[in-house]
């Protein structure tokens, strides 16, 4: 196996190295034969789906096929002018001259997808890889086996499979690929195999971009309108069990609440469970066995038990758990110190609701800080005072859509961007070229030195024209020295 590994990296090299990654049209076949793939297997991506983790496939196409063709046309739509050196102005100093930033693929990289999507977490690197003329490798979650599956045997038939390699397996071929040399590792998946990802690259001074997780809070501010609150309850709703049931980085993990404004809160929540989440089928199931068990010792723990104000029913065989809420679990039980990564919402209340920017800054910097709020006194210290990866206000979720924006963590929750034009960013070196002539040489910048040539460097640095001017004949003289 460390063989057939060892030379599927060796081949994504030679392809590198032959120079076929870097052309444009190589780059945009590549994107096109990827919606191809998308276009052509839907029924069978959301097949795969549907054994993984029980997605329903409207769930399936909303946050995994669809939602990788928007990208996958966005960076067709960019490419070009993605690619394009990109012009810089040039100081006094270094006049005449020109200058810019080229941007150069990184080489081989290797990318690790985690299970929660398992499609979508792989190929939207994927596009940023390819789109900016690199050779891949790519590991999806054994967790999500027929996803796998689906991407080792469909993406060597759509793409050029000199390039872009799928590598099977668990932690020990995440292992085994970890001994191997990289241009760059991007890794979606927990803190904890974070760090041995880190470690790893350490070894070949690789750079890494981390994709974690943690603890998003939403900040349900006292809204006043009844249209506001509907409209957030949706959200709310949607953003924790209709979206991968809350399995997902950025799910809203606990809410935020003014203690007065809790119990209708809850009502609301309940009555929105008992409308859209009560059938299974329209409700991803936990992945497997091991967190089904992870999730079941968070809610028996008798002082979370004690707390639960809706659901709480777990069913073994299907892997199923209702959506359940709770309200004021101890702070330092399981289900407030750890990422849930399931459909359990603690909520968790305060006096004022201006209290939930301190209680933010005490804990680690989550993936996404959501607020539904009208407050824009509110709003403007969430962002001055918090931090975190992303900020949204009245939604929550959907700001991973937005191409413009670029994706990711800080802190505990992970470095480095992607989507749109930060994913090709992500996966290319800038290179400053810097282009000079022969003419214009001045003696300022060598030795021997004297007074005047110091006072010619001063005004050049301040760009003080008319001391430079008077100077200038002056060094004139000099220039020949
Ligand atoms: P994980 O860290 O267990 O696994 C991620 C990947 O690493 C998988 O491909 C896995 O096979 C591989 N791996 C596991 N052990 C390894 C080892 N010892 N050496 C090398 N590779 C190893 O994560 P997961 O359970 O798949 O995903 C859940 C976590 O991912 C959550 O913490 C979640 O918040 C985070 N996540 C983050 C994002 C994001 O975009 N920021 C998206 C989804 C999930």
């Amino acid at each position: 196996m460390a063989m057939d590994l060892e030379r599927v990296v060796e081949q994504a090299r030679e392809t590198f190295e032959s120079g076929g990654t870097r052309s444009y049209f190589w780059r945009r076949s590549q994107l096109r034969a990827l919606k191809d793939l998308l276009h052509e297997k839907e029924a069978a991506i959301c097949e795969a789906l549907k054994i993984d983790l029980g997605k329903h496939r409207v769930e399936a196409y909303r946050d995994e096929i669809g939602f990788v063709i928007k990208s996958v046309d966005y960076a067709l739509q960019n490419l070009k002018k993605w690619m394009k050196p990109e012009k810089v102005s040039v100081p006094l100093v270094a006049f005449p001259t020109t200058s810019e930033v080229v941007l150069e693929p990184l080489g081989v990289v290797l990318i690790f997808a985690s299970w929660n999507f398992p499609i979508g977490l792989s190929l939207e690197p994927l596009i940023g890889a390819i789109s900016a003329g690199n050779s891949v490798v790519l590991k999806p979650s054994e967790l999500a086996s027929a996803s796998s599956k689906f991407l080792a045997t469909n993406l060597p038939k759509y793409l050029d499979n000199k390039a872009v390699s799928v590598i099977e397996g668990g932690p020990l071929v995440g292992q085994q690929l970890l001994e191997q040399k990289w241009d760059k590792i991007f890794f979606t998946g927990s803190a904890r195999i974070g760090r041995i990802i880190m470690t790893a690259a350490a070894k070949h001074l690789t750079p890494v971009c981390l994709e974690l997780g943690g603890k998003c809070p939403a900040i349900i501010d006292s809204l006043s309108r009844s249209r506001d609150v509907k409209v957030a309850i949706n959200r709310v709703a949607g953003a924790k069990w209709g979206f991968c049931s809350g399995q997902a980085c950025i799910a809203i993990d606990y809410l935020l609440v003014e203690e007065k404004y809790a119990p209708f809160l809850v009502e609301l929540l309940k009555e929105k469970i008992k409308n859209c989440y009560m059938r299974p089928a329209d409700l991803t199931r936990i992945v497997n066995k091991h967190h089904f068990q992870r999730l079941r010792e968070i809610i028996e723990d008798p002082l979370v038990a004690a707390t639960v104000v809706h659901g709480g029913s777990l069913d073994q065989e299907n892997l199923y758990i209702e959506p359940t809420i709770l309200l004021d679990p101890p702070l330092d039980s399981e289900v407030m110190k750890e990422e849930i990564f399931g459909p359990l919402l603690p909520i968790i209340t305060l006096k004022k609701i201006g209290d939930s920017i301190e209680f933010l800054k005490g804990r680690p910097k989550p993936l996404v800080i959501y607020a539904f709020t009208n407050d824009e006194k509110l709003k403007k210290r969430i962002i001055e005072e918090t931090s975190s990866g992303t900020v949204t206000f009245n939604d929550a979720v959907i700001q991973f859509a937005l191409d413009t924006l670029p994706f990711g963590g800080t802190g505990e929750s992970g470095f480095g961007k992607y989507h749109g034009r930060f994913s090709f960013d992500q996966f290319s070196h800038r290179k400053a070229v810097m282009r000079r002539s022969f003419c214009l040489e001045f003696s300022f910048r060598y030795p021997p030195w004297n007074e005047r040539k110091l006072q010619f460097l001063r005004y050049l640095y301040s760009f003080n024209y008319i001391g430079l001017l008077l100077l200038f004949l002056g060094l004139k003289r000099c220039s020949s020295t």
